[in-house]
């Protein structure tokens, strides 16, 4: 008989996990509310369980709430922003139909490459890192282009800007076109309209403005994209995130008509007990508060570096509440002052990503984190820094 033996080689790591937590002040994961921990140790239930099932109802209605829409298929995607970002195009985009994104930052082009994987005719227009589309300009690239779907960032975490997004939704209708929104940054933090202002599919994340741990991503679309998902004439290309499957394990077939509940995946449970601790928090707040708060933390923030003598990249008009992009002064090393802030501070900040590697440092005041004596504490450590 054949005899087997153990590999001992990688049996045990140095120790076991021992995280003491860091001050995140990055563009994310920012920390979570210690509500949330608490909610997500809670134990496991079954996927199908009554009680679990109570709480993904609870989860939609507060997605609504916090995305102020009606979307019948509104979900949280098993998987951090990035999957929901991938789950808007993987349904609605199919071959040789024009995407046009428009494209001022990292995420954008994120978007264009996954628009071309599904094999859409990707249409890009740009603008430089720091500034944001005007509508005269998306208007003449949309009577130009013609596209099926007109794909933009509402919170470009590259560049902190915030793009307005009021007027799109009537052009998009005009044209006859569905209007995408990342709002990976804006969520819960940023003034947002779903339905008023026509965004037609919209993605974000758990670990930024919502105070939540990466994992889970709430994803929406509206009637229009259903019915572009239903009228396909190719199979929906990836099956993990297709909504005309989901939406039965979710209670409903896309349009909202009742239906058993079905296994698609064995959602990760936990990360759900953690969402909808998040968002009941959120709710009890109240959206308003929320953005209100972000947008005074963001001020005091914003004068505090201007005191230190440092400046920010956007202009203040179309700057983002959750995310400051802070210009290097010359003479400094942008990715040492991070490491020491690290390591002597035990506080992250996040460096520039793509065209502004090395010209910025991006703050993040999101949540949790959006509180005045954080960004006091902030302004305290980055004086001590910068100014010793
Ligand atoms: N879109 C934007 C604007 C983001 O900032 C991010 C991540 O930071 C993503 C998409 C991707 O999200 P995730 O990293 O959770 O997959």
């Amino acid at each position: 008989m054949t005899t087997f033996t153990i590999n001992e080689r990688d049996r045990f790591p140095a120790q076991k996990v021992e995280i003491s937590g860091r001050w995140l002040f990055g563009p994310g994961p920012s920390n979570a509310d210690p509500r949330v921990l608490a909610a997500m140790s809670l134990p496991p239930l079954g996927h199908l369980d009554p009680d679990f099932l109570t709480l993904m109802n609870e989860t939609q209605t507060l997605l609504r709430y916090a995305w102020q829409t009606e979307n019948q298929m509104t979900i949280p995607v098993s998987g951090t922003g990035s999957a929901a970002m991938e789950a808007t195009l993987a349904n609605t985009v199919e071959p040789g139909d024009v995407v046009l994104v428009a494209v001022k930052g990292y995420f954008g082009n994120r978007l264009v490459d996954m628009a071309g994987r599904y094999g859409a005719d990707v249409r890009k227009i740009t603008k430089p890192w720091g500034e944001v589309f005007n509508l005269e300009e998306l208007t003449t690239a949309v009577q130009t282009h013609k596209p099926a779907i007109l794909a933009i960032v509402q919170a470009e975490t590259s560049t902190g800007v915030r793009q307005p997004l009021e007027g799109l939704g009537e052009l998009c209708r005009e044209h006859n076109c569905l209007l995408l929104v990342d709002t990976v940054t804006s969520l819960g933090a940023v003034p947002l309209f779903l339905d008023q202002w026509g965004i037609d599919l919209a993605y974000s994340c758990s670990q930024k403005g919502l105070g939540c741990p990466p994992g889970i991503a709430p994803f929406t679309m509206s009637p229009r994209a259903v019915e572009k998902m239903q009228n396909r004439r190719t199979i929906i290309p990836n099956w993990y995130l297709d909504m005309s499957l989901l939406s039965h394990y979710w209670g409903s077939d896309a349009n909202g008509t009742q239906s058993a509940r079905t296994y698609h995946h064995t959602a990760p449970i936990n990360m759900n007990y953690a969402l909808r601790e998040a968002l009941y928090i959120l709710a009890a707040e109240g959206i308003e508060n929320s953005w209100q708060r972000h947008q005074e933390n963001a001020e005091l923030l914003w004068e505090g570096l201007e005191t230190l003598g440092l400046s920010c990249h956007v202009e203040k008009a179309f700057r983002l509440p959750t995310l400051t992009t802070v210009k290097v002064p010359d003479s400094i090393d942008a990715k040492a002052i991070a490491t020491k802030l690290r390591i002597e501070y035990n506080l992250e900040i996040g460096l520039g990503l793509g065209e502004l590697a090395g010209k910025v440092w991006r703050i993040g005041l999101m949540g949790y984190n959006s509180h005045p004596e954080k960004v006091l504490l902030l302004l305290g450590v980055l004086q001590k820094v910068l100014k010793p």
